[in-house]
């Protein structure tokens, strides 16, 4: 962007949240005039680094969420990410856009005792929350080792409701759909909100009616919102493509999304050209909010991905080509939002907590109703509510975010030591000072 700039809606930040956004604003009002400015590259945030589960889980605490709107509205929500699966995968395929779809499902694998206990209750947990039994169901050693050969796997859970995509190439390619519908999109374009003026962008300023901040893990940097989502930092490797003969030691032939229910977990998928990506937390926050740039990952995190890789998967050697990291947002209740502000009511949006392939999906169209006052039933969902509370200040917010998960690596151990199946009680602890539930998260 070189020059001052107009326009109805300014949709702040190039990754899937943005574009989807603007999407529904143009799908649903062509006349409307709407930008996107991104800082850097469209993609270059989480959007283009993720590990590729378009999920159907539920998003969010669902406790939480049905304080302020109720059970039904919840099981409403998690009904209406399920179903947009097959939508977002439709829009891609009617526009001749390849994402590198597999419709192969999710696969939780519990390996001890205590791990199975989690994920029978998260089972039973989704079963008593309306997801039906063939939506999710508990799978046995065997069954699970058939789909994919994890080393002492004791059990899992299947659910069919997660398709595996090439989530840069999905970015892209929204950004190009969206162009196509007539938004410009500038890049290496940074907003400004200086506190008392107008907004700028590279200097210009940028005048609009109204504002859509999709700005996720990088919001602390925005003026008056420095602790409204952590910025988790999430690391990945991806191996050299597997021969065939390794795929058939290892199965996963359906490209399943496959995750452990440890305190310390992991998320992996088989990527469309063959490797398998694994991620896990790596250090999960940096003091003061602060973020990587570039997405280098420190060495340590390398070494300890690559040694949870051989451990999970000992009958192959498959060395690692690429390691990186960025950021998601988390917000203090752990759960999405999706909310107006402002005299003219601008919307901010965020707080998927590594879910937000799926869930910018939702929160775009949510937004674009708000931003066009459009009374519709999405904007009578939860994830319309009240920002959050704020994370503590420093140095509470560091001491706590990287002090919790050294406990749950310390749970991890006794669990694995033990046979009872009771998950460790310092991770219960855990869970209920960082202000979530005990479920298994993905990435
Ligand atoms: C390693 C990793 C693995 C993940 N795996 C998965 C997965 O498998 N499945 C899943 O569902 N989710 C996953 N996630 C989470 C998911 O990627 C995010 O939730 C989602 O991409 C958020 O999209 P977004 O558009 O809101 O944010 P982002 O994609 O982060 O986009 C925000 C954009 O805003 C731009 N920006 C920031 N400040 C400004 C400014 N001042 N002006 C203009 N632009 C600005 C940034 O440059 C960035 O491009 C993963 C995340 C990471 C980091």
């Amino acid at each position: 962007m070189d020059g001052p700039l107009a326009a109805d809606y300014a949709v702040v930040g190039g990754g899937l949240s943005g574009l989807w956004t603007a999407y529904f604003l143009k799908t649903m009002h062509p006349d409307a005039d709407v930008v996107v400015l991104e800082a850097e590259r469209v993609s270059a945030g989480a959007s283009g680094r993720a590990c590729g589960w378009l999920s159907g889980k539920p998003i969010g605490v669902r406790d939480q969420l049905a304080k302020t709107h109720g059970r039904a509205a919840v099981i409403r929500t998690e009904e209406i990410v399920r179903d947009s699966l097959d939508t977002i995968t439709g829009i891609f395929a009617a526009a001749g856009k390849d994402i590198g779809a597999h419709k192969g499902g999710t696969l939780l694998v519990a390996r001890s005792a205590s791990e199975t206990a989690r994920v029978r209750d998260a089972v039973a947990a989704a079963h008593r929350w309306g997801v039906p039994e063939d939506r999710m169901r508990m799978l046995g050693a065997a069954e699970t080792r058939a789909r994919v050969a994890v080393s002492r796997a004791e059990s899992g859970a299947f659910s069919p409701d997660m398709v595996r995509v090439d989530p840069a190439r999905m970015t892209v390619a929204l950004a190009e759909i969206v162009r196509d519908l007539g938004v410009p999109i500038y890049e290496r374009s940074r907003v400004a909100f200086p506190r008392g003026s107008a907004p700028t962008a590279n200097g210009h300023p940028v005048v609009a009616e109204r504002f859509a901040i999709a700005t996720e893990g990088y919001t602390s940097t925005l003026p008056g919102r420095g602790r409204l989502m952590l910025p988790m930092n999430s690391s990945l490797i991806a191996t050299r493509p597997l021969t065939d003969a390794e795929w058939d030691a290892v199965g996963w032939s359906e490209a399943e999304g496959v995750s452990g229910a440890a305190h310390t977990y992991f998320y992996s998928a088989r990527t469309p050209d063959g490797r398998i990506a694994l991620g896990g937390r790596g250090k999960p926050y940096r003091y003061g909010s602060g973020f990587d740039r570039d997405g280098v990952v420190d060495r340590a995190t390398v070494s300890s991905l690559t040694r949870m890789l051989r451990d999970l998967f000992p009958q192959i050697a498959a060395e690692v080509d690429y390691a990186w990291c960025g950021v998601i947002g988390v917000s203090r209740d752990w759960s999405p939002f999706v909310h107006r502000f402002g005299p003219s009511g601008s919307v901010i949006m965020g707080g998927y907590a590594g879910q937000g392939l799926t869930a910018a999906h939702l929160a775009g169209r949510i937004a674009a109703s708000l931003l066009t006052e459009t009374d519709d039933e999405y904007v009578q969902l939860p994830w319309v509510r009240a920002l959050p509370r704020n994370w503590e200040p420093e140095p509470l917010r560091w001491i706590g975010a990287n002090g919790l998960y050294r406990v749950y690596s310390v749970a991890d151990v006794l669990e694995h030591r033990g046979t009872s199946g009771r998950t460790a009680l310092i991770a219960k602890a855990a869970d209920r000072i960082a202000g979530r539930s005990t479920r298994p998260a993905r990435s």
